[in-house]
């Protein structure tokens, strides 16, 4: 008898994040549903480009979003899915919630006011620049949400079962595990969403990556190894302690989300063992101070000692000498102000935000120190910074580099090719599929490898569209 040849359970379409490191999206069809895993934008805020607005797939036909987390190269786009069409549930950890309406209502301003420019700008008879989704947009999205607590199945569909599992990565940061069971079989995907580190202070520590059919991975650091991070915060102490001895400033680049929290705790526990001087730390971003208010509210995502020193109020990302600026008026004069301070603010490679006029006060300043603690893209100018020469270029002018620069890339919230090993390694021998994503060829191949001599007989690094099937 001939028989038509069987649908897949469950696939998989990589349209984002694959062979790169932004704008992860990925399409699951299980169970006759259409379920969304992120929905970011290809090149974080301020560089948007043209096909984040158009999808690949009807928008109104998906039944679901599941976010990873709360960073804008995984979600950022939420609000543009919601604009064309899309009305179904979002569902994230119960932190991501909160971070999604602050991170993207912050996205928001940014399109309308670029909208607002650009029809200014326009010429007579050009189309009406719109923004690519604005305030009310981010409003319905987190209307649509629905928080999920870790490690707790939750029902998304008859047959489709959803459970979130500690990633580590950032506050909220999920790995995400669906499951279909239908007429007696069950197939299954995990997407890792991006991972922590182990051992790093601050966040409970990513969990085993759990067992599918399908393990969608990030491979940021794919081959790499990153310093440990104790390494980076003595490194960061000695220099504090260097640039007060001068009675300078030590200026920190960081993005508001991550980043800033973690070098904020570092060097409250510097302080408070005495390895700093009792110094004002300035965090000179509004978001950071909402953000780290989320931190206080979600103890069921941090490591112990953490949450020990939340529930003694032992001033936690908070305290006597750390100070969140809400002005851009107080913002200058922080920078003003005599004497030594360390001053965090955005964004975290310099290309803008309040680092920009800080770096001005102070980059022609000997006894200052700027530590960048964020990876550095190219053509920003944070990248200019660390690059040789006396001078570096800021909004047109060349200003000294007398300031004393520093890149350490301990601070990173990413799991570097050993901690992404240990967290799969016990799923090796077992007969699923691995489909490396998230990473820059080189570091995606580098990962690939390892998992292959490690046992992983299926391994592949989508492109772009590709789809993969299970079984
Ligand atoms: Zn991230």
């Amino acid at each position: 008898m001939d028989q038509s040849p069987q649908a897949p359970l469950l696939t998989v379409t990589f349209w984002g994040a694959a062979q790169s490191v932004t704008g992860s999206m990925h399409l699951v069809e299980l169970g006759g549903q259409r379920i969304l895993l992120d929905c970011g934008v290809m090149r974080g805020l301020h560089g948007v480009r043209p096909h984040d607005r158009h999808f690949p797939f009807d928008p109104a036909s998906l039944h679901a979003v599941v976010l990873s987390h709360a960073h804008v190269d995984h979600c950022g786009n939420l609000p543009s899915l919601v604009r064309h069409g899309f009305s179904g549930s979002i569902y994230c950890s119960a932190a991501t919630q909160e971070l999604l309406a602050l991170i993207l209502g912050g996205s928001a301003r940014f399109h309308e006011e670029e909208a607002l420019v650009q029809r200014i700008l326009a010429r007579p008879g050009q189309p009406e620049p719109e923004p690519r989704f604005t305030g009310p947009d981010v409003d319905r999205a987190a209307a649509q949400c629905v928080s999920v607590p870790y490690d707790e199945p939750v029902s998304l569909a008859p047959g489709i079962t959803l459970r979130l599992a500690q990633a580590g990565h950032i506050l909220g940061a999920a790995m995400i595990h669906l499951t279909l069971s239908e007429h007696g079989h069950t197939a299954s995907v995990t997407f890792t969403g991006d991972l922590g580190r182990r051992n790093a202070p601050l966040l409970r520590d990513p969990g085993s990556v759990p067992d599918a059919d399908l393990v969608v991975m990030e491979s940021t650091y794919g081959g790499r190894t990153l310093e440990p991070l104790q390494t980076a915060v003595q490194a960061l102490e000695a220099i504090v302690r260097r640039t007060v001895e001068r009675e300078g400033k030590v200026l920190i680049p960081a993005f508001s989300l991550g980043r800033t929290q973690v070098v904020v705790d570092a060097l409250q526990r510097a302080r408070v063992a005495g390895r700093i001087p009792d110094i004002p730390v300035y965090v000179d971003s509004p978001v950071a101070a909402a953000i780290a208010a989320v931190y206080r509210r979600h103890p069921e995502c941090l490591d112990e000692p953490s949450a020990r020193l939340l529930r003694e109020g032992g001033g936690f990302l908070d305290g006597s000498s750390v100070r969140y600026i809400p002005t851009q008026e107080e913002s200058r004069e922080v920078s003003q102000r005599p004497g030594p301070s360390v001053i965090l603010a955005p964004s975290g490679m310099c290309d803008g935000g309040r680092i920009v006029h800080h770096l001005k006060q102070h980059i022609d300043d000997p006894r200052a120190s700027v530590v960048l603690v964020n990876y550095q893209a190219p053509h920003t100018l944070g990248r200019r910074l660390l690059e040789r020469g006396p001078t570096v270029r800021i909004h047109g002018r060349n200003w000294n580099k007398w300031a004393d620069v520093t890149y350490l890339d301990g601070f990173s919230g990413h799991a570097d090719h050993d901690d992404l090993l240990a967290l799969v390694a016990p799923l090796a021998g077992r007969p699923c599929k691995v489909r490396v994503v998230h990473g820059e060829p080189e570091q995606a191949e580098a990962l690939a490898g390892a998992l292959r001599e490690r046992g992983f007989r299926d391994v592949g690094i989508p492109e772009r569209g590709e789809t993969v099937a299970v079984p």
